[in-house]
């Protein structure tokens, strides 16, 4: 937990948020700008800003925060059609906020092209 991340405050229920899944290990909810029909951002709980400050401790983690994308992704109603998982890394790869995060996008087929 950090005092100044928006996520982890989310995670911690200082900031409120429409959460649709959390365990021990992640928080799931809707992004506040949504992209599309479904737009879920997948958080792990602890703070890690970002793909880049990953350790072969959190390999676990990542893939729970995969098989979470997929659950919810059924739950939705998306699985199917088909969907898109997302993590922005850095300035360039458009992070805004530094802390790692899937977006599961769907519910409409996917227009703009990578990069
Ligand atoms: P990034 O640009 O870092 O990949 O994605 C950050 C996402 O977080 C953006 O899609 C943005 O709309 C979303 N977001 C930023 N602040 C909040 C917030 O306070 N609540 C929720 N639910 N989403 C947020
Ligand atoms: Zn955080």
């Amino acid at each position: 937990m950090t005092d100044t991340c928006i996520f982890c405050k989310i995670v911690s229920n200082d900031v409120t948020a429409t959460i649709v899944y959390r365990d021990e290990q992640a928080t799931a909810f809707r992004d506040i700008h949504p992209a599309a029909p479904t737009h879920i951002l997948i958080v792990p709980n602890k703070h890690i800003e970002s793909v880049n400050a990953l350790q072969a401790e959190d390999e676990q983690l990542i893939g729970h925060l995969f098989t979470t994308a997929a659950r919810l992704a059924k739950e939705e109603g998306i699985d199917r059609k088909g969907y898109r998982l997302i993590t922005n890394t850095g300035i360039d790869g458009g992070q805004t906020v530094f802390h790692l995060h899937l977006h599961l996008i769907g519910g409409q087929r996917m227009r703009h092209p990578m990069g």
